[in-house]
Formats: C-alpha cells, sequence, structure tokens
C-alpha cells in the first residue's frame, strides 16, 4: 500500500502524529504538517488521502477545500473535528458539491480502530490512475491535441428507467495523450474555455456528434444524441442555425439532438443565455440542464429557462443509497423537473440498485456505468443489440 500518498494536516502536534502513526501501520505513505500554511506545499497533483482538522489557526479547513476544487483535486478526504458532529457534517457536503469525494468524518478524540476503518475504505481500484500520471495539461498541448487529432468521441448508452430500452447516447470529448496517455475532459475543458480555445472543441465535437447521429438515423436506428456545451459558446446568436443546418446536410434528426449545459454555468445570469436557449428549442432541439444539484440556480431562472430535460448529478445517484441527504436531493429533483413538465436523467448509475430505487422513484431516464461505460462510435450497434436481448 506504500505507492498510496496520504496527507495528514493538524495543529495539534500529538494528535497529528498518532493519526500518521495508524497510517504508517497500515502501510501508507504518510506526510504529515501540523503547520497548515504548509499544506499547499506538501500537497501534489498526486496525493490520495488527505486527512484533515477542520479548525486550525491561519487556515481553516473550508479554505483548504477550496484550494483542492481548484487544482481538480482527485484526493479522497478525511474530515476531522473536536467541534460538533453538524459542523463535521456541513464540510462534508460542502466537498460533495464541489465533486471532492469523503472518505469519512471522524469527532475527536477518535481511537486507532476508528481511523482504520474508515482507511480501510479507501478503493486502490477507483483510484484516480489516470491523474497521477499527470499533471494539468499545458494550452500548447491542447492546441496540439485539436490539431493532430489526439482527441476523439466515445458515447455512452442512455436507457428508459421502466423497461430498459436505449433511448439515446451522450458523446463524451477523450484525449489519449501520445505520451502521457488518457487526459480526462474535466482536465482540459476548463483550461480551453479560460483560453479561447473551447469554440475550436466545440465545432470539432458538435461537427463529429451529429455526423455520427446522421449515419445513425440514416441507418434506422432511431435514437438520440446528448452533446454537452460549454457557457462561453452560448453567446454565438447564429448558433442556433447553424447547427440545425448542419443536423440536415447530416441526415440527423432534430429532435434527437439533445444540448447540454451545466448548472453551474447558468448561474452567473441565466437572461444573457436565454437568447440562444430559446431559439434552440424553437429549432426542434432539446435541451437538458445537466450536473443539476451541483450549483445553486433559482427556482425562478429554471422556471424561465426552456430545459426539456433535467440530469440530475452523479454525485447524489452514486451515493442515494448509502446517503439520506443524497437520496432526498435525487427525490426533489424528480419531483421538481416533472412538476415543471421536464423528463429526469439520472447519471451515475452504478449498480442493479441503484437503477431500482429509480425507477421506484419514478426516474425517466439514466446512464451510468452498470449500464455500460462511453463506448468507440463502432461498437455502438453491437451494444445495443447485445443489451437488448439479455
Ligand atoms: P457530464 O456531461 O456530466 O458527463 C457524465 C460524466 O459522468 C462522464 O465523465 C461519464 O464518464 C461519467 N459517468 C457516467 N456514468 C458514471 C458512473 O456510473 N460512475 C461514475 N463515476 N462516472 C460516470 P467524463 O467523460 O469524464 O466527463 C466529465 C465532464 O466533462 C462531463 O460531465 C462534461 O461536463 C464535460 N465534457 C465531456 N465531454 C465534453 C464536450 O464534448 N464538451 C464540453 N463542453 N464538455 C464536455
Ligand atoms: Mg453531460
Ligand atoms: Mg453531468
Amino acid at each position: 500500500m506504500n505507492d498510496i500518498k496520504l496527507l495528514v494536516v493538524d495543529d495539534e502536534t500529538d494528535f497529528a502524529e498518532f493519526v500518521a502513526e495508524v497510517a504508517m501501520g497500515m502501510g501508507f505513505d504518510v506526510s504529515l504538517t501540523d503547520n497548515s500554511t504548509k499544506f499547499t506545499t506538501l500537497y501534489t497533483p498526486d496525493t490520495n488521502i488527505i486527512i484533515l482538522d477542520l479548525f486550525m489557526p491561519g487556515v481553516d479547513g473550508i479554505e483548504l477545500l477550496r484550494f483542492l476544487y481548484n487544482n481538480a483535486s482527485k484526493a479522497s478526504l478525511i474530515f476531522m473535528s473536536g467541534k460538533d458532529q453538524y459542523v463535521l457534517h456541513s464540510a462534508q457536503k460542502l466537498a460533495l458539491e464541489q465533486g471532492i469525494s469523503v472518505l469519512g468524518i471522524l469527532q475527536k478524540p477518535f481511537r486507532a480502530e476508528e481511523l482504520e476503518y474508515v482507511l480501510a475504505k479507501y478503493d486502490r481500484q477507483s483510484a484516480p490512475q489516470a491523474v497521477r500520471k499527470h499533471e494539468t495539461p499545458s494550452l500548447d498541448e491542447i492546441r496540439q491535441a485539436i490539431a493532430q487529432n489526439e482527441v476523439y468521441l466515445e458515447y455512452q448508452p442512455q436507457i428508459n428507467i421502466a423497461d430498459q430500452k436505449v433511448i439515446g447516447v451522450e458523446a463524451l470529448l477523450r484525449w489519449t495523450h501520445p505520451t502521457k496517455g488518457e487526459i480526462p475532459p474535466s482536465f482540459f475543458i476548463p483550461i480551453a474555455e479560460e483560453n479561447g480555445m473551447i469554440s475550436d472543441i466545440s465545432e470539432f465535437v458538435t461537427k463529429t456528434a451529429i455526423q455520427q447521429l446522421g449515419i445513425w438515423n440514416s441507418n434506422g436506428h432511431d435514437f438520440r444524441m446528448s452533446i454537452n456545451f460549454s457557457p462561453k459558446i452560448l453567446d454565438d446568436l447564429d448558433m442556433p442555425e447553424k447547427l440545425a443546418q448542419h443536423a440536415t446536410n447530416c441526415g440527423a434528426n432534430i429532435s434527437k439532438i439533445m444540448v447540454e449545459v451545466t448548472e453551474t454555468s447558468l448561474m452567473s445570469d441565466v437572461t444573457q443565455y436565454m437568447d440562444i436557449l430559446a431559439r434552440l428549442r424553437m429549432k426542434g432541439f432539446r435541451l437538458a440542464i445537466d450536473d443539476f444539484g451541483t450549483g445553486f440556480s433559482s427556482l425562478q431562472q429554471l422556471v424561465r429557462a426552456p430545459f426539456s430535460e433535467l440530469k440530475i448529478d452523479q454525485v447524489f445517484v452514486r451515493k442515494m443509497i448509502t446517503d439520506k441527504d443524497c437520496r432526498t436531493i435525487v427525490e426533489i429533483s424528480i419531483l421538481l423537473a416533472h412538476k415543471m413538465g421536464m423528463k429526469v436523467i439520472a447519471e451515475g448509475i452504478q449498480d442493479e440498485n441503484i437503477w431500482k430505487l429509480l425507477k421506484n422513484l419514478g426516474c425517466d431516464e439514466g446512464q451510468g456505468f452498470w449500464i455500460s461505460k462511453a463506448l468507440p462510435a463502432k461498437e455502438v450497434i453491437q451494444w445495443i443489440d447485445n443489451w437488448s436481448s439479455k
């Protein structure tokens, strides 16, 4: 286990040493600091686990959370604190909302066995291999990736929850770097967005995905295609027209194209995108609000925006069996969407129990590793045939 890097941050030196000893006893590669400002120097992108005291002089745990979020950290967190459970739970929720995984929370003082129990939950299989191998890609590398066809699309199947029939696929961007291997989209899309390169990526994605849908639709495969749109391209007033034209040229059915925009991207001001969103709908495209539950869109914004579908973020779906609050968020999202005349899609269906629960709750559609991971285009039809004959 000494390939797993663990960082302990606690200003109580004795306690920090106790925690480090337990972790070392379990074979982790442990670094330790009782000085919270040292955290950023000890932290590296391949840190796997961070055990953090929420309250320290100088820097608090919440600030460190923000640091991890801004650095797209894949580390799992364990929170500890001598304050009440309520604070620990709030911090856990906050981390969850930012997509940071939390292994557990421990109220001080705790026994070695309690810490061992939480640490034993760390799943090496799900440790972020891809992330370990590389750091954030540079602008030049992204530029080269687009120019040299290192980026491509894969398609994750989506099913109707009630009868498990395949209803569509979501196009997901992939990048195989010649030396660094797979680089996840969450690593390079934000960089491309900040540096004016997202329109090149978007153009590649929409062209490729719609062309592929055109091929499938013309061959009698009547399913739909979801495409992720960066908010940065939602200011091009001609976009709905260009997209419709492209679909027609490719023989793709416009009503089978779903444009996905994330809730967070719409948070700032939905009014500035309303124009484009409304015109997309008027042209017959479907429109989904993605990663619902991770942003803070107001109900008023939701009612005003012309979404046809609401996608519940995978963070809540994945944990809905074991975490009551996640389940509540899923239930409320389903109710809300239905009341507003929208369909609901759950992402992150990782096992059969989640699917069953979603079915009982009346969720319409879903995708997730239990159904299938994203597949290369040439494998999709074969996969659907196998799935349908199960
Ligand atoms: P998203 O649109 O919410 O896409 C779903 C993500 O959840 C995908 O991650 C998918 O592989 C993952 N996923 C699906 N089912 C499961 C599951 O059961 N368990 C787990 N753990 N994960 C599951 P991926 O491909 O890494 O994409 C991450 C995000 O990057 C996407 O989230 C989307 O926001 C963005 N993205 C991907 N492709 C594009 C693109 O072409 N353009 C833009 N603008 N953004 C993209
Ligand atoms: Mg999406
Ligand atoms: Mg999503």
